[in-house]
Formats: structure tokens, C-alpha cells, sequence
């Protein structure tokens, strides 16, 4: 979890205290909120798409297409920008995979199916190639639950 050492309010130093960080100069108690991610796995040609992130977490390994959601942007949204921002692919959502989160991680991914509609591959900074690999010839993943996801993903298809 974030480290914080003073109050976003009044600057004060603040303590953890059980559950939230407290703010014993003006009496606040400070929230942490969750930060929302969206993935995708786009599968096609018997192959699912993924990109080797160019950048931290887990640089240098293979994941899926994802990103951070906006305050006030709806998921499926968010999930279309974020693929259209790192292959320059136009993708449509289909069905929600699932949604996972975990004890002291601020994140909550929401994964969702979704297929190629147009584009060409062009990738940002943040990745460094985006590939197909069949299903039996995966890579090994950037993260402990991407492994989970397509396992749920192969158990709804
Ligand atoms: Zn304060």
C-alpha cells in the first residue's frame, strides 16, 4: 500500500490507525480509494493478443492490453481507449471475464473479452511489441492473476 506522511487537507504529519491513515492536527480521516484497471483479452486466429510492457510494473514481460479507468469514465470505455492507445487497434467489448482484487493491493481489475474490429498495429511507449500467441504456446505472464483470468476466460467460452 502508499506510504503517506502528511494530511492532504492541512499538511499535518498523519498516522496509520487500524484501517485509514488519521490526521490528528485538524481531525480527518484520510481515504484511500481503490484505483480501478480494465483488460482484454482479444482472441483470434486461436491466439490471444499480448503486449510486452515497455514499462513498470513488470517491465519486459507479457500481459494483456489494460490500463487505468478515469474518474467519471465507464469501463468499457476506458478498456477501448486503453487498447486503442497501446496497439492502435479498434477493439468491441463483449462479455466481462471477471473482476479481481486482493488484501493490501490498491488495485480492482475488471477483465473483459473483447474482438479486433479495425487498425493496424502501432504501439506507444509503454510497449515494446504486441504479439499473438496460440493458446498452447503462452508466454510466461507478467502477473499472478493473468494466468487466473484466462483460466476463467476458457471457462466461460
Ligand atoms: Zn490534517
Amino acid at each position: 500500500m502508499e506510504k503517506l506522511n502528511y494530511c492532504s487537507n492541512c499538511s499535518g504529519p498523519i498516522k496509520f490507525l487500524k484501517k485509514h491513515y488519521y490526521c490528528n492536527n485538524c481531525k480527518t480521516i484520510i481515504y484511500l480509494d481503490p484505483k480501478v484497471a480494465v483488460a482484454a483479452i482479444i482472441f483470434q486466429n486461436q491466439s490471444i493478443l499480448l503486449v510486452k510492457r515497455a514499462i513498470n510494473p513488470s517491465m519486459g514481460s507479457w500481459s494483456f492490453p489494460s490500463g487505468f479507468v478515469d474518474r467519471g469514465e465507464k469501463l468499457e470505455d476506458a478498456l477501448k481507449r486503453e487498447v486503442m492507445e497501446e496497439t492502435n487497434l479498434k477493439i468491441e467489448v463483449s462479455n466481462l471475464i471477471g473482476v479481481y482484487s486482493y488484501n493490501d493491493n490498491p488495485i480492482i481489475l475488471c477483465a473483459y473479452e473483447a474482438k479486433v474490429l479495425s487498425g493496424n498495429i502501432k504501439m506507444n511507449h509503454e510497449i515494446d511489441e504486441v504479439k499473438e500467441f496460440l493458446l498452447t504456446e503462452l508466454p510466461e505472464l507478467a502477473f499472478d492473476h493473468d494466468i487466473q483470468i484466462i483460466n476463467d476466460w476458457k471457462k466461460q467460452s
